[in-house]
């Protein structure tokens, strides 16, 4: 029997919990939510967006460190298929086949102090299951992006959920998109994650793609107000909040000289 080669070493994948080799190069935060954070210039350096009103990029903020975002001791072939299932879909639904943001749009309203789209019609397992499934990569994964997300006892039981592709209630772990703007209109790319603190609950955050992506770590007696309201329920309808970059102290001090 030949040796094996460095690079095609048997490992356990963190999914299946299999010993298998072949483990591709997982993208822990999927891909078509960071093409827009890359320099034209150098595709491996992650940078920071703004939008401008016409829709376009303006300005390279801040390059960040180096942007390594794949991670190849995490998924197996097999379950890199698994999670890919849910990333085209989850694609077809934030985004327009030229590449602008979509989410359902019907009206956008202001009537509660926070401006927000009302979308119908998100598969809310697909949906679900892809957030909870990015939110599991961050958890598991030790590269530079997923520092600051570790879920604890939470990692298995949202590995459960993924394994049985069972979503379950839209008030476990709900989660609430965001479109995260800049100067009140614009689209801001930036891609990050990191835990904070809503109404004295956990909760972790996912940026990417003009996106942010909100999941408490709640179960159904102690859910904060602002998912109840904002969460994608499970007939498909959701409120989609706008909130903007700037109020994130994180992603403030990634702007140090604006154009
Ligand atoms: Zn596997």
């Amino acid at each position: 029997m030949k040796p094996e080669k460095q690079n095609n070493k048997r490992k356990v994948c963190k999914f299946c919990g299999e010993t298998k080799n072949n483990f591709p190069n997982s993208h822990v935060i999927p891909h078509f939510l960071l093409k827009q954070c890359f320099d034209p210039e150098d595709k491996h350096r992650a940078s920071v967006f703004r939008g401008n009103s016409q829709g376009g990029k303006e300005g390279l903020e801040q390059k960040n460190k180096k942007g390594n975002d794949v991670d190849n001791n995490l998924l197996c072939h097999e379950c890199e298929t698994i999670f890919q299932q849910w990333e085209g879909p989850a694609s077809k639904v934030l985004y327009t086949p030229d590449g602008s943001q979509r989410i359902h749009k019907v009206e956008r309203k202001e009537d509660i102090g926070l401006t927000y789209e009302v979308a119908s019609a998100l598969d809310y397992p697909t949906m679900k299951l892809f957030i909870l499934s990015i939110l599991w990569r961050l958890s598991v994964s030790t590269i530079s992006i997923a520092k600051r997300v570790n879920l604890g006892p939470h990692e298995k039981t949202i590995k459960e959920i993924l394994l049985k592709k069972a979503p379950g209630a839209d008030t476990t772990y709900p989660i609430v998109i965001y479109k995260v703007i800049y100067n009140n209109e614009h689209p801001f790319f930036y891609s990050t994650a990191f835990r904070y603190r809503l109404e004295s609950r956990n909760c972790v955050c996912i940026f990417g793609g003009g996106y942010m992506f909100g999941v408490s770590m709640s179960n159904q007696h102690k859910i904060p107000d602002h998912f109840l309201i904002f969460r994608i329920k499970s007939d498909g309808s959701a409120m989609i909040p706008y909130r903007d970059a700037m109020d994130f102290p994180e992603i403030k001090k990634l702007i140090k000289t604006p154009h």
